[in-house]
């Protein structure tokens, strides 16, 4: 039975590469009806923390990433942090020691410095290292070792061993010429273990399968085989996982937007949207099909698709998939999914100055100017935890936004922006250049439209319907001679704020009329 595992680092977030690794391990476990083991290897004691730890869990969790074996679930391969796993090193080098398959070896720092040097400037150039140790008499080394004397202990590389070879389900057949390894070390001088060889011990005694993670590790991927070797283990298949790369071809870094789970789960994607979106960087179902949700990528999914090429991250292409998820989800799961954002919405629009403010327009790409409240403000997540209290207390009436905005939603942190207006009550934030083109632009024909529109709005016979207001409205084209559009969009300069609204009476029908009649008001005076 297959048995994978996902091994993170906590020495920072869980980065895109990572979940992509991650999510490779659990598809393919899951596909074939194994076992997805999560270990974190924490054994850097100055990068890894626990808030790093946590940190990890949590986007795990968030991405639905579900493990058999590891934290918090435990199995019968624990425990699941390295640095618990002291005594399994210890126990496996013992048992190279009395093979003779390891060593001590004394020299120190300097003189392997001035080793290396030497032979740097020589013709052959450094070798690794010569194992001056290597020969030495047991008892001299026992003698040694009991008076204290620091030294590390190596793997004796046998004599005579060919290249290493393994498979690897991307890189197919590799081969390594052995003479570019050294006896390298096993355990330090302080008595930590080498991450060369704490992570074959800790794959042995897990049962490891098949060894899924990033090609950053191919490098190290012969000197673990010697291990493997050395303790009569069995090898792994290897698939090592071509980098993933931005947009210019750069590698990914910051300028290239989110990179952390973290950050995509707070700029409003969908955890499946992101699984199916990291999956198909670097591996397809059949080259065409780019919606895979995350079930169907746990039955289909398989080694021999991933790519060789390196992946490219296309957040435009995220965002496009992340509008799809959106728009299948049902309305209750999406309110859900969206309340947070809805009840940034609310405490937005309830902080907007009374009467008319007029506000800059946003540059795109550029840093809207700062709110006099927002995210960080003192008291914003309070009002926000009662504002989505107020949604959780009356789903129905919120979930009548659903329509307004899904149509064109790609990420659910555009609906505070979207939907702050209908929370205004009385007031309007009247962008600035919506301003000039409808209300100043035709002056006199503008206000003549509000006008009249105001009236349609305020009639008692009108029912407060959409589509009864909307009629009422539309009927004042003839009449007053004017195309439909630049009769209403005054008035949704007037009642949004903005000439790019949802649409217009699905979004008063949800306002209260003395408010939308309030806000005609104060944009005619
Ligand atoms: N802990 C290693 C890392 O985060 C992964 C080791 C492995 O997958 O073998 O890069």
């Amino acid at each position: 039975p297959v048995r994978v595992r996902f091994a993170p680092s906590p020495t920072g977030k869980l980065h895109v590469g990572g979940a992509r690794t991650a999510i490779y391990n659990w598809a393919f476990a899951r596909a074939m009806g194994g076992t997805f083991v999560l270990r974190i290897e924490d054994t850097d004691p100055e990068r890894s923390t626990q808030e790093n730890t946590d940190i990890i869990l949590r986007a795990m969790e968030w991405l639905g990433l579900d493990w058999d074996e590891g934290p918090g679930v435990g199995g019968a391969c624990g425990p699941y942090f390295q640095t618990q796993r002291t005594d399994t090193y210890q126990e496996a080098l013992d048992r190279l020691v009395a093979a003779g398959a390891a060593y001590p070896c004394f020299c120190t720092k300097e003189e392997l410095d001035a080793k290396r040097k030497r032979a740097e400037a020589e013709e052959g150039g450094y070798a690794g290292y010569d194992r001056t140790c290597r020969g030495m008499d047991a008892d001299e080394a026992a003698a040694r070792i009991a008076a204290g004397e620091p030294h590390v202990w190596r793997l004796a590389v046998p004599d005579g061993h060919g290249p290493v070879e393994f498979d690897d389900a991307v890189y197919g057949h590799m081969s390594f010429p052995l003479d570019v390894m050294d006896d390298m070390i096993l355990k330090r001088t302080d008595g930590t273990f080498t991450y060369n060889f704490a992570v074959v011990c800790d794959d042995i005694n897990m049962a490891m399968t098949h060894v899924i993670r990033g090609d950053d590790h191919l490098s190290n991927t012969p000197r673990q085989v010697l291990v493997y070797e050395a303790l009569g283990a069995k090898v792994p298949l290897f698939a090592h996982l071509p980098m993933i790369l931005g947009p210019d071809g750069h590698k990914l870094s910051k300028r290239h937007g989110a990179t952390s789970v973290e950050q995509f789960r707070d700029e409003g994607y969908l955890p499946d949207a992101l699984v199916n979106f990291l999956a198909l960087i670097g591996w397809s179902l059949d080259g065409e099909t780019t919606v895979v949700p995350p079930e169907e990528l746990c039955r289909v999914f398989s080694l021999d698709r991933i790519s060789k090429k390196h992946g490219v991250m296309d957040p435009q292409k995220l965002d496009w998939m992340n509008g799809v998820y959106l728009r299948e989800m049902d309305q209750a799961a999406w309110l859900a999914a969206a309340a947070p954002w809805i009840a940034q919405a609310a405490v937005l629009g309830a902080s907007a100055d009374d009467g008319v403010t007029v506000v800059p327009t946003p540059v795109p790409g550029e840093e809207p100017p700062a709110r006099d409240f927002g995210p960080g403000h003192e008291g914003w997540d309070e009002a926000v935890a009662a504002a989505l209290a107020d949604i959780e207390a009356d789903p129905a009436s919120y979930a009548r936004v659903y329509p307004l905005v899904i149509e064109r939603l790609s990420r659910l942190d555009e609906i505070p922006a979207k939907l702050e207006f209908l929370f205004w009550g009385p007031n309007v934030r009247l962008d600035e250049k919506s301003m000039r083109k409808v209300l100043l632009k035709e002056g006199a024909r503008a206000q003549e439209a509000l006008a009249a529109c105001r009236e349609a709005l305020a009639r008692e016979d009108v029912p407060w319907e959409a589509a009864a207001l909307e009629e009422a409205c539309r009927a004042l084209a003839e009449p007053l001679d004017l195309k439909v559009k630049n009769l209403l969009q005054p008035l949704r300069v007037a009642v949004c704020g903005n000439m790019v609204s949802p649409p217009l009476f699905e979004s008063i029908e949800l306002m209260d009329p003395a408010d939308v009649l309030a806000r005609i008001d104060a944009v005619a005076a």
